[in-house]
């Protein structure tokens, strides 16, 4: 049975820190995707559901995807997309367009860009002092945290962050996510599809059911209002497959959305379920790299 696979990625930029690999530098970028065009065959998300409903995926089908909708997406992958002639699919979090950034980029500057000596750190979480010693390795600090912060409401997320700048006495400045009219003018190229991926970027698991409806529903009525087109595909917020309730499912279909996309790694075939679309997510990886992770892939 033939294979497809479908990529993932975050950031085209080549950032100072970057703990879970989620930046392609753009010339890297460029070098994949010439490789996509020469010895793959790329095609849309939405054609490769449509193979998957009728059983059969085409032979060394790719798919494009981006998470988040950082701007970079349309100002430095679009174009190189455009000149490859590649179609993808942005997963924006639709709350945080004109927004100032996710918490998760200023959490790694606060914590790993930094140089010189850190302050103890103590946040109140759920009626309890959680606190980290100066001594404590950086990455460790910044993966508790950001375990902590993964689990709660926005309100109380952007709290924590505040708290911890000015015990930090220091500042960051998150990576631009797009504005309303630069989603607009990414869905209007051609090849470029706009997906949801939720409203607050929260874990489902962490949500009731009429919560993750409102993420769904409220994501999808946003975009469809930003971009003037119909939206079919969502992208689970830290989605891996076993990470999100069952009724989701229904939430979604119910909602319009006819394809899901996780992080679970893997291939997609005839008999995927178009609900949770396993990926792959593609790294800063030179060319040879890349060919050979995708050929491993389709092959596995
Ligand atoms: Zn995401």
């Amino acid at each position: 049975m033939s294979r497809g696979v479908i990529l993932m990625y975050h950031r085209i930029e080549e950032p100072s820190s970057d703990p879970w690999q989620l930046c392609v530098a753009p010339e890297r970028f460029a070098a994949q995707m010439a490789i996509l065009r020469q010895s793959f065959v790329p095609i849309s998300l939405g054609d490769l559901a449509d193979a998957v409903r009728a059983g059969s995926v085409p032979p060394k089908s790719v798919a494009v995807t981006f998470d988040d909708g950082y701007r970079d997406n349309l100002t430095v992958a679009a174009p190189i997309l455009g000149a490859t002639m590649i179609p993808a699919t942005v997963f924006v979090v639709s709350g945080a367009v004109d927004g100032p950034g996710f918490w998760w980029d200023e959490l790694e500057q606060l914590l790993l860009d930094r140089g010189g000596r850190r302050p103890p750190l103590a946040l109140r979480l759920h009626d309890s002092q959680v606190t980290w010693a100066p001594t404590l390795p950086p990455r460790k600090v910044y993966d508790e945290i950001w375990s902590l912060l993964c689990e709660l409401p926005p309100v109380t997320r952007e709290g924590c962050l505040a708290e911890l700048r000015s015990q930090l006495g220091d500042t960051a400045t998150r990576p631009p996510v797009m504005t309303a009219r630069e989603v607009a003018r990414l869905a209007a190229l051609p090849g470029m599809r706009v997906g949801a991926h939720s409203v607050t970027h929260s874990r489902f698991t962490a949500l009731d059911v009429p919560a993750i409806g409102e993420e769904i529903a409220r994501s999808r009525d946003t975009l469809v209002t930003l971009t003037g087109t119909a939206l079919d595909a969502f992208s689970y917020p830290f989605g891996d497959r076993g990470r999100f309730p069952e009724h989701t499912r229904d939430l979604l279909a119910g909602a319009g959305f006819r394809m899901a996309c996780t992080t679970q790694p893997g291939a997609v075939h005839g008999h995927s379920d178009l609900l949770a679309l396993p990926r792959h997510h593609a790294q800063d990886w030179d060319a040879d790299t890349f060919r050979d992770r995708l050929e491993t892939w389709l092959a596995a």
